[in-house]
């Protein structure tokens, strides 16, 4: 559970750095110079980015998680093209890419009989668990100038730089970047201005053991299987291998009916995945929670010194599989545009935004749009318009060919 810091308690570091003084100044960089200084609240896959990135790139950083652990919530995540190159360019993708996996096709299916079977031949892909990604980005953020602090809480921050946490104490910076997510206090308080819309369908995601052994010996228990089903009623399960032994199971279904019940109801799902028992009974003991997709548009992601990126700026349904994506595209161009330091700041975020944002806004409408019409269940949505942000170079990354990828892994025996 997330754990605040007090101000009898002040918060802990995780890095090797001290957890800075009371005053309210810029930190003294590492070998004595002063830097350019940013405060980022949020060590999720945006905050960690934009760390990362921002210390490549001279700044002197510092990092606020409010949770007492770092780490990652959400079970499995598919990376895409565009997010492999981020990490490339963040130095994570060897070790990511590491312990993930590359499905033979994204198979989809409508009452059990498949609609569409896809290898993704040209675009380069992976799946894997959560913790690995984010495991792979903080081996990045540890050696660099960056002060990583747990237990902190940002509760507030202004046009002007100024970062109030919940000790109280208030630290002034050159950049504050809001990656505090959905729920974004950096957002709030700044007071921009939120659209929220809510969809009629949310996930219970989880990871589980594979079971290849007990689900038999078919090959196609490599793909991912979207298994959508309309009849009796809309429940679906999203089949993801992760890595050899983990897989990421999603179960959609309606805001408020029978199927967004944690722990999930065995007869509810049973009924009609029956040919997944082995891995349904594993899912009835694993830790979840259902999540309504979402989506935020904001009048602006940026105020003075105050950038906001990832889902505090832009959450979006996950139809394309393209949130944390476009969280960390947003991040590492935010840190490009902050390149050669401090000065002008205002006016090189008003530029961030204005040419990072229409591809961001395009991703979330398009996104809305698969997820309003439960189009996925189609089959039909690989097309050149909608693997536009996948295929994507991110400012700030390579557009060499990825070693590896696009990659055919063997099919398991
Ligand atoms: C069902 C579902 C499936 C998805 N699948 C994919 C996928 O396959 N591929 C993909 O690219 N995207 C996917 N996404 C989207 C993706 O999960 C999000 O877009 C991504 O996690 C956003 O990252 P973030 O860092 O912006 O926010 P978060 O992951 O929410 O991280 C925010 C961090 O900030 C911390 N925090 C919050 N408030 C404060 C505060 N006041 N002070 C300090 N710390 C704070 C939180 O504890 C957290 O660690 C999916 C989303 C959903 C709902």
């Amino acid at each position: 559970m997330a754990g605040k810091a007090s101000a009898a308690e002040p918060p802990q570091s995780a890095s090797s750095a001290p957890a800075g003084g009371s005053e309210a100044a810029k930190p003294r960089a590492r070998g004595g110079h002063n830097k350019s200084h940013a405060e980022i609240s949020g060590a999720g896959y945006a905050g960690l980015t934009a760390a990362v990135a921002l210390a490549q790139r001279g700044w002197s950083v510092r990092l606020h998680e409010k949770r007492h652990t770092l780490g990652s919530f959400g079970a499995g995540i598919v990376m895409w093209e565009n997010a492999l190159r981020v990490l490339r360019a963040i130095g994570a993708f060897e070790e990511a890419a590491k312990k993930s996996f590359t499905p033979p096709f994204y198979e989809t299916r409508m009452h059990n009989e498949t609609v569409a079977l896809e290898p993704f031949d040209r675009d380069p892909w992976a799946t894997m668990t959560r913790q690995h990604l984010y495991d792979a980005m903080l081996a990045q953020a540890r050696p660099l100038d960056i002060e990583i602090l747990h237990d902190s809480e940002v509760v507030s921050a202004q046009p002007d730089g100024a970062v109030t946490l919940g000790s109280g104490r208030t630290i002034k910076a050159d950049l504050v970047v809001g990656a505090d997510g959905v729920g974004s206090n950096v957002r709030d308080s700044v007071g921009f201005a939120v659209e929220r819309n809510k969809a009629r369908d949310g996930l219970i995601r989880m990871i589980v053991p594979r079971c290849r052994g007990e689900l038999g010996p078919e090959a196609f228990w490599d793909n991912v299987i979207d298994f959508w089903n309309f009849e009796p009623r809309v429940q679906r399960i999203l089949y993801v291998p992760a890595n050899d032994d983990d897989l990421y199971i999603g179960f959609m279904a309606p805001y408020g009916s029978d199927g967004s019940i944690v722990p999930i109801k065995l007869e509810v799902w049973l009924d009609m995945f029956p040919f997944l028992e082995p891995v349904l009974r594993e899912a009835v003991h694993a830790p979840g929670r259902y999540d309504r997709y979402e989506t935020t548009v904001l009048d602006a992601w940026t105020k003075g010194r105050v950038a906001l990126v990832g889902d505090a700026a832009h959450a979006m349904t996950p139809s394309l599989a393209q949130g944390a994506a476009c969280a960390m595209m947003n991040a590492l161009s935010l840190a490009v545009y902050m390149e050669g330091g401090a000065d002008n700041v205002e006016k090189r975020l008003q530029e961030w935004e204005r040419n990072e944002r229409p591809l961001t806004d395009r991703t979330q409408q398009r996104s809305a749009k698969l997820t309003a019409e439960r189009a996925l269940s189609k089959g039909e949505w690989v097309n050149d318009e909608l693997m536009e942000t996948m295929r994507h170079i991110p400012t700030g990354a390579s557009a060499d060919p990825l070693p590896g990828f696009p990659r055919r892994m063997a099919t398991v025996p």
